[in-house]
This record gives structure tokens, sequence and C-alpha cells, in this order.
């Protein structure tokens, strides 16, 4: 069940609600928003009665729940999540916000490059990959630790907010410690564990669609997170698997307003992972600002023909900078803010 304050609900009796549902013997997941606070409920086995809350001063009604998830659904907070990373705000429908950087961070001079790069073109968040989720146990799987030390100081050098991926519960503590966002990897969007883990994690969570999930299992890996506290989580459609083997994945742009539909969760679109090509990187960049997504990932690097993991779907800077060029007039004519 979720409970809807007044929007002139008093802190005080914000709290005298969350007391009741602790003495219930639940969870109460207080929201705060521009408009009202909402509190979800979680820990009941069964439906919860309204009624000893209707009555509450500062409550507004409430809202039962049928499905597997609450935390993210929309009615928690209707203006949608905006995540404070201090270089960039992500979510809110105003801005757009571009993650761009290499998939695997490969050494410290690349990772400068980039950075410096990106940097220039507007970017505020810079990417790049430490742990190597790759198909194969024979390529490159990724710097590792030395590649987290690398992301940091490059990111801390340059002013830059950083994501990366976290492939596994033991090193939660140390990409946590590294980077301002933690990636969970189409792979692994149902890795329990680390969703419940990332869900103490004390920064927020960049959740990439499994590639055979549907709207329902990628909102309800997400209510792992915020049922576990974390309630800064990002989504990202990266392409699923169909018959088209056209491109490497097939992109599904439809999930977007479907899950602004249903959730406050900010909703991002990798072309890259998605197209696996870089010449269709940019047309479907475009539809993914045009279909209204909070942002894009984008891998780019100096040398793409040379990299040492998904060199076919990543941009040169020649190639970021066109693609940056192009979104650029779209955002405007939408009443977007590039960022
Ligand atoms: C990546 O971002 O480099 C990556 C491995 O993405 P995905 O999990 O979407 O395949
Ligand atoms: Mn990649």
């Amino acid at each position: 069940m979720l409970i809807v304050l007044k929007p002139d609900a008093k802190p005080k009796q914000i709290e005298k609600v969350c007391a009741e549902v602790r003495a219930m013997g639940f969870q109460p997941h207080p929201m705060p928003g521009a408009g009202r606070t909402a509190i979800g409920i979680t820990g009941n086995k069964g439906p919860v009665n309204p009624l000893p809350f209707e009555s509450l001063p500062g409550v507004e009604r409430c809202i039962p729940v049928t499905k597997g998830y609450k935390l993210v659904l929309r009615e928690m907070k209707p203006e949608g999540t905006v995540i404070d990373l201090q270089s960039a705000k992500v979510g809110g429908g105003k801005t757009f916000t571009i993650i761009a950087g290499p998939c695997s961070v490969e050494s410290r001079k690349q990772m400068d490059q980039v950075a410096r790069f990106v940097k220039d073109q507007g970017v505020n968040i810079l990417r790049g990959g430490a742990f190597k989720p790759r198909s194969s146990p024979y390529s490159f799987q990724g710097l590792e630790m030395e590649g987290l030390e690398i992301l940091k100081e490059t990111g801390a050098k340059h002013g830059l907010a950083t994501i990366t991926e976290v492939m596994d519960t033991s090193t939660v503590e140390a990409v946590s410690a590294a980077a301002d966002v933690l990636q969970i990897g189409a792979r692994n969007m149902q890795n329990f564990s680390l969703l419940k883990k990332v869900g103490k994690a004390p920064k927020p969570v960049f959740l990439k669609r499994g590639m055979s999930a549907t709207l329902e299992e990628l909102l309800l890996a997400a209510e792992y997170v915020l049922h576990g506290g974390n309630y800064n989580v990002i989504l990202c459609e990266r392409g699923v698997r169909t018959f088209a083997d056209h491109t490497r994945n097939t992109l599904d742009l439809s999930i977007v307003p479907s899950v602004q539909r249903l959730s406050h969760l900010p909703i991002f679109v990798d072309p890259s992972h998605a197209i696996g090509r870089r010449h269709f990187v940019e047309p479907m960049a475009k539809a993914a600002l045009a279909c209204g997504a909070d942002g894009l990932m984008i891998e780019v690097t100096p040398d793409p023909d040379h990299a040492l993991s998904d060199g076919a779907q990543t941009l040169d800077f020649k190639g970021f900078e066109q693609l940056v060029e192009s979104l650029r007039p779209l955002a405007k004519v939408l009443g977007r803010t590039l960022n």
C-alpha cells in the first residue's frame, strides 16, 4: 500500500504515520516530492488495512498495490525522481543527460584524453568499465582495481562524475568508494544478491535492462534496490534479443514511455550496445531524445578500431562531436536542455 500525504502535511504528521507503520511490524519508505510526500509500506505479507491510516492527520488517501513493485510506482513521486550528482542533475523531464566514455578503461592516457574531450562537449558524467562481463573468458576482462583507480583519478582531475559496472557482491564496496554511480549490467539485472547489496550502497544505481527482460521484470529488479533503501535508481534500455540480426540487439524504445507512465525513475537509452555498430548510434540517439528519454549512455574513445572491447559500436571524437551537434537543435525544439 502507498499512503499519500496532503501537500501541507507537517513533518510531525509524516513521522506519526511512519511510527504507525512500524508499530504494525512493517517498514515505512517516506519519499518527499515537490508537491507532497508519499510513504510506501513494505514487509507486509498480505493487504494492509487502510482504515487506521486514513483517519490520521495529514493523510490524503491510501492506494492499494497489487503488483510486486510499489516503491518504483509513479504515484510515489509523480513529478519524477531527480538524482543530484553535483556535476549533473539526472531525470525530471527537462534535462537530457549524456553519459560518455569508453567501454573499458584501458590506460590513464586514454581516460585523460576522453575526459578532456567529453567535458569540452558539455558532458558531465564519464563512463569506463573496470570489471568487464565478457562472453569469452579469453577476451579482455578489464583492468579491475587499477581501472577503478584510473577512473576515480580522471573524474576528480576533470570535475566529472563517474560511472562503472559492479559485477559482483564482493566488489560493491570498492566500486562504491571509487565511482559516483554503480552500473548493474544487463547480464546481472536479475542477480538478486547484487541488487540487494547495491540497495544498501551509498551511491545511485544505473540499472541496465536484461537482454530478455520484460518491463515488469525491469521494474521488479529496480524495486529490489529501492526496497533496500536506495531510492536513486536510473533505468537503461540497451537493446533486447530478437530474431533481427541486422543490429547487435533490438533497441526497444517503446519501453521509454511505458516506464514513464508506470514509474518515477529516470530512463536512459544506450544505443551503442543496442545497435552494436557506430554508424547507427546517432540516428537512434536522436530517436531516444525524441521519444522522451532522460538521457543517453554512449561509448566513445580516441581510437575505437583498436579498443580492447566493443570497438565496432564505439564512436571516435569526430563521431561524438557530430552526435552532440545533431542532438542540439532537436533538444531545443523539444524544450530540453543537454547536459
Ligand atoms: C557496458 O556498458 O559496457 C556493458 C557491458 O553493457 P551491457 O550490460 O548493457 O551489455
Ligand atoms: Mn561496452
